[in-house]
């Protein structure tokens, strides 16, 4: 039965937790403490030697975590304080640069090193998997790329060791991709209308599309056209439209009408609309009735909630 646990049982999140709290020499049930909590002697073997299984030994002392320990510890130029003891050794992490605060890499690593020795001195002991170091290194490694993909590091995290991001395959001076997102086109609340607008510059051509929809989601009218939404909405633009910019502002009302952005992914119809306004050059509206089934093919999509994928 676990205590750190609302039912008793093992959870990897509690033992991270508890790791990472500073309790983990009561916590880790290697043989030795087994034996004292149960009072009786058993047989001992580490799973990497034939020394006694001790907390000190798997973790510090046994060639494989010494060799872990020492690949990692030269890499961040760390330097193991002259005293001995599990603790100290995470001491010599957190006071190895003058940058390291909470959540900084050197706080990471050698939690990540505990973690993965005690998941191979399972393997070992229940699947009868060998303890390897360079399997243990390479999982370190591996989920330092995993938690710099899933946007968890900063700058500030590796800051003092941004010289060794690439030997973990990560690059903190190009932005990582964000996770991938759903899109929905939402229909507008009861008794009012959506313009969704799209526009293309290519070649020096600028076209348009927009199509209004009530708040059943059918199409009312589309058709090409061009138009400034930003200059509308922040002020500036060209002093050539800036009457007209400031006709359009005065016609919106604060609380009735409301503008914003949709992105890309999510603005299809548009799209489309702006795409063939640049292919025809020219002004063309189409009525509900004679829209074609490409465009209400879109609208239909939107209608039923389709989302689409974006940043895949
Ligand atoms: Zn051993």
């Amino acid at each position: 039965m676990r205590k750190d646990t609302s039912d008793g049982r093992f959870t990897t999140k509690s033992t991270w937790q508890l790791v990472r709290t500073g309790h983990t020499i009561q916590a880790v049930y290697v043989d030795v403490v087994i034996q004292r909590r149960i009072g009786s002697h058993m047989a001992s073997r580490c799973q990497c030697c034939s020394a006694i299984e001790t907390i000190q030994h798997l973790f510090i002392d046994s060639c494989v975590a010494n060799q872990v320990w020492r690949h990692l510890l030269d890499i961040f130029h760390v330097t193991l304080r002259p005293m001995e003891g599990f603790e100290y050794h995470f001491q010599s992490w957190r006071f190895s640069g003058q940058f390291v605060r909470q959540g900084h890499i050197r706080t990471i690593v050698p939690l990540l090193i505990l973690w993965f020795i005690w998941t191979a001195r399972n393997d070992a002991k229940y699947q009868d998997i060998y303890m390897e170091p360079k399997r243990i290194i390479w999982k370190v490694y591996h989920t330092i790329s995993l938690l710099h993909t899933g946007c968890m590091f900063r700058v500030i995290h590796w800051r003092g060791d941004m010289d060794i991001t690439p030997l973990f395959g990560i690059s903190l001076t190009t932005p990582s991709l964000s996770p991938p997102v759903l899109i929905y086109w939402r229909t507008p609340p009861e008794g009012s209308y959506k313009v969704n607008t799209d526009g293309r510059v290519k070649d020096g051509l600028v076209s348009g599309g927009e199509i209004i929809r009530d708040s059943s989601s059918q199409c009312v009218r589309a058709f090409f056209s061009s138009y400034a939404i930003h200059c509308i909405t922040r002020g500036g633009g060209p002093w050539s439209i800036q009457a007209t910019l400031r006709h359009i502002r005065h016609l919106l009302t604060f609380d009735r009408d409301t503008i914003s952005h949709i992105y890309h992914k999510g603005n299809q119809v548009d799209d489309l609309l702006a795409s063939e306004g640049w292919d025809r050059r020219c002004y063309f509206a189409y009525s509900a009735q004679d829209l074609p089934r490409r465009y209400r093919g879109l609208v239909q999509i939107d209608r039923h909630g389709i989302p689409t994928v974006r940043g895949l």
